[in-house]
Formats: C-alpha cells, structure tokens, sequence
C-alpha cells in the first residue's frame, strides 16, 4: 500500500490512497456495490459494532470513496477526510456535527449564496445564528464573537472580488475565543492553499469545481482532524446520509491526479489575462490576487502557491457596458459556474448577488458594472479577442 508519508505532494495527488487488488489493476476500481458480504454472523456482528474495520454498506463505507477520501485529507494534510454528494452536503454536515441549538457562529461577508441561504434559512430554524464580518477587517471578526461563538467561517480568495483572508491570523482569533476555524477551499484547492497548515481546524471544499475540473459531477468533502471530522461530521455523513457515489468518487479521484498542474495553468492563464485587462482602456478597474495592484497582493503571495483562475473587473459605463462585454462572447460561456477547463463570464450584480438589497450590493463593492470571469485552459490569445469584442464597442 502507498504510504503518503514518504513523498512530496505531487506524488500524493497521483498514488494517495491507492490499494492495488489482486487483479493487479493499475487504475482506481470503482466499487459499484451498495453492501458488503461478511464472511460469517460473528463477522457481521464485529464489523457492525466497530471492533473490526472493515466496509458495511456504501453510504458510509465505499471503498472507491475511502481512496479518495484518504489522498484528499493527505493532500490538504489533515488526519480525515469524509466525502459529501455536493459542497453544499459538505458546508451542512459540518454544522450539524459541530453545532447544536443555541450556537452562533461568525462568517465572512460574500461567502458562496446557497451557503448565507443554508446558514440565514434552515441553520436559523432549529437556533442556529450566524453573524457576518467583513473578510479583511479583523477587529470586525473580533468584536462579532460571543460567548456562544463556535465556529468561524471564511472563504479566500471571496468571490467576485477576490478579497484574501490572513487564515493564521484568523485561526489564532478563533482558538483565542476557543472557536473552530472553517475554511471553504473551494477556490484554490490544496494545490494553491493547505488552511489546516495555517492553522485551520476543518476545510470544507466543493469538488465540483476545480477538482472535477471539467463541469461533470457534484460532490464535496470535509477535511480536518479525526477528532471532528472522523466523528461528529461523519457520524452525520453515515446517519443522515448525504454521501459521494462512487462513480462521483472516481472522477474526483481522477481529477486530483492532474489537480496541481490544472490549478498552474488556470493560474497562468488568469494572471496574463488581469495584466491584459488592466490595459484596457474600456477596463476601470481589475480585482486579481496576483496584481501588484490588489490590496492583499503581499499576503497571497505568502499563503497562496498561486493566485488562481478566478478575476473580476470593471468597465467603463454602467451595467449596459457590463453586459455589452458579457453578450458579445462566442467561446466563454454565460454562466455562474467555475472551475471548469471552460472559461465563463458572469454578471454578479444581476445573477449570483442579484438577491441583495441594492444597499447590500453596495456594501460589498459589487458594482452594477461589475463582470467575474473564472478563467478556464484555453488558448489566453482566444480569451483575449472573445472579451476584447465587446471591450471595444
Ligand atoms: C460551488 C460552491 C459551493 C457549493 O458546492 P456544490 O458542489 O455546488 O454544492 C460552496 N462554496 C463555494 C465557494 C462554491 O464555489
């Protein structure tokens, strides 16, 4: 068996949690079965009662799904992972296994719509409260913290506008208040950010994105120490029941082996592509990690090991000019989704953040000329010339 200790994290990506079986196959298998026989009832019954490991039935223990589970938690170096049929079954596991009734919890503003829906909604129903803080503004973190505070969550870089959270600061906010620090990776992935190194207790990701990396399948996981995630968001997992199929499973997998020079490429091609805009004359302004202009620059230089696909910018005139650069596409693709080999275009103010007040809006800098691109693998001269169309109207 691969033992992940030994090497680098490359290696990891493509070997993690691999166990050959005796047919010798060189590719993952993909266990496409709901039980598991015992070979005898005292058999059943260890199993059944933990004495013994070993798989029992595919919504808690699928082999396919362990090998992935297992090369996710080394690759974002934590104890355990647990694999989830979206993110979003990833976000709620991790809140009904951490939290119980009469629990607050503080959040970043701009984190992911279905999330502030799942936490302001359906968490709020059964006593659930959550507060919200702008990314960067740690005394604002701070003075949100109550004595029922027990989680503290963020999402870096924010979407659309690119934001970058100090994670170790807030880490050590979290643990000075005695608080869990939850990252949701989705937007780099382990192979541009490792929280848990920051000092993050449980990463939460929604493979669907950069780690399918081609827009088939929806899944997610939670990664973090045994203490939390092998037992009380596991414990949800096995019972409530929302769990990665197999198949799901073996894409992820698949996808984790080519994750870190995807992620190099959307990177590359995102950068080039900010550099570009910020020429621009049509262009006001370009939101990128990886521009000397960005305010955070300096710290995602130190906590990223790229500035990833996604940017935003500005365009002269109001949504009318936003939406001309938006229409004017032939090859990127109108749609919210990111994390694809496709690049896409969207329009925050009128989509994805189209449910705020007009003052909520505001408040968070999206402007009504406003345009998010999350930029995909294809040739960067293409993706110049489909935005450069509607730029030079
Ligand atoms: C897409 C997304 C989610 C939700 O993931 P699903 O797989 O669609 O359920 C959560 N967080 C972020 C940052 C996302 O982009």
């Amino acid at each position: 068996m691969f033992d992940e200790i030994h090497y680098q994290p490359e290696t990891v990506a493509v070997h993690g949690g691999q166990r050959r079986s005796a047919e010798g196959e060189m590719s993952e298998p993909i266990f496409a079965s709901t039980s598991f026989v015992f070979s005898s009832a005292a058999e059943a019954a260890a199993r059944f009662s933990g004495e013994k490991p070993g798989n029992i039935y595919s919504r808690f223990t699928n082999p396919t799904v362990q090998v992935f589970e297992q090369r996710l938690a080394a690759m974002e170096g934590g104890e355990r992972a647990v694999a989830t049929s979206s993110g979003m079954a990833a976000i709620l596991a991790t809140c009904l296994g951490l939290l119980k009734s009469g629990d607050h919890m503080v959040a970043s503003n701009g984190i992911f719509g279905s999330t502030v829906i799942l936490f302001n909604n359906y968490l709020a129903k059964f006593g659930i409260e959550t507060s919200y803080a702008p990314l960067t503004d740690l005394a604002a973190w701070r003075a949100a913290i109550r004595p029922n505070t027990r989680i503290l969550f963020l999402e870096t870089p924010a979407n659309p506008l690119t934001e970058v959270a100090d994670i170790a600061q807030l880490a050590a906010l979290a643990h000075e208040y005695g608080c869990l620090l939850v990252v949701d990776n989705t937007v780099c992935t382990s192979a541009l950010q490792r929280p848990l190194q920051l000092g993050a207790d449980v990463v939460v990701v929604s493979a669907t994105k950069y780690i399918d990396g081609q827009g088939r399948a929806i899944g997610g996981a939670v990664i973090g120490r045994e203490k939390e995630v092998g037992g009380d968001v596991y414990g949800v997992l096995r019972t409530a029941g929302p769990c990665l199929s197999p198949f799901h499973a073996w894409m992820f997998l698949k996808g984790l082996e080519t994750l870190g020079v995807r992620m190099q490429a959307h990177c590359a091609n995102a950068l080039a592509l900010a550099e570009w805009l910020e020429r621009q004359p049509a262009v006001e302004r370009v939101f990128y990690p990886g521009l000397v202009s960005h305010p955070q620059h300096e710290l995602a230089k130190r906590q990223q090991r790229g500035f990833g696909g996604l940017l935003s910018f500005e365009v002269k005139g109001g949504r009318d000019a936003a939406w001309k650069v938006i229409d004017h596409t032939r090859l990127i693709a109108i749609t919210a989704n990111l994390g694809d080999t496709k690049t896409t275009i969207t329009h925050p103010a009128t989509t994805t953040h189209g449910r705020l007040t007009p003052e909520a809006r505001a408040a968070a800098g999206i402007k009504d000329n406003l345009v998010r691109v999350a930029v995909g693998l294809e040739n960067l001269e293409d993706i110049k010339s489909d935005l450069a169309r509607g730029l030079n109207r």
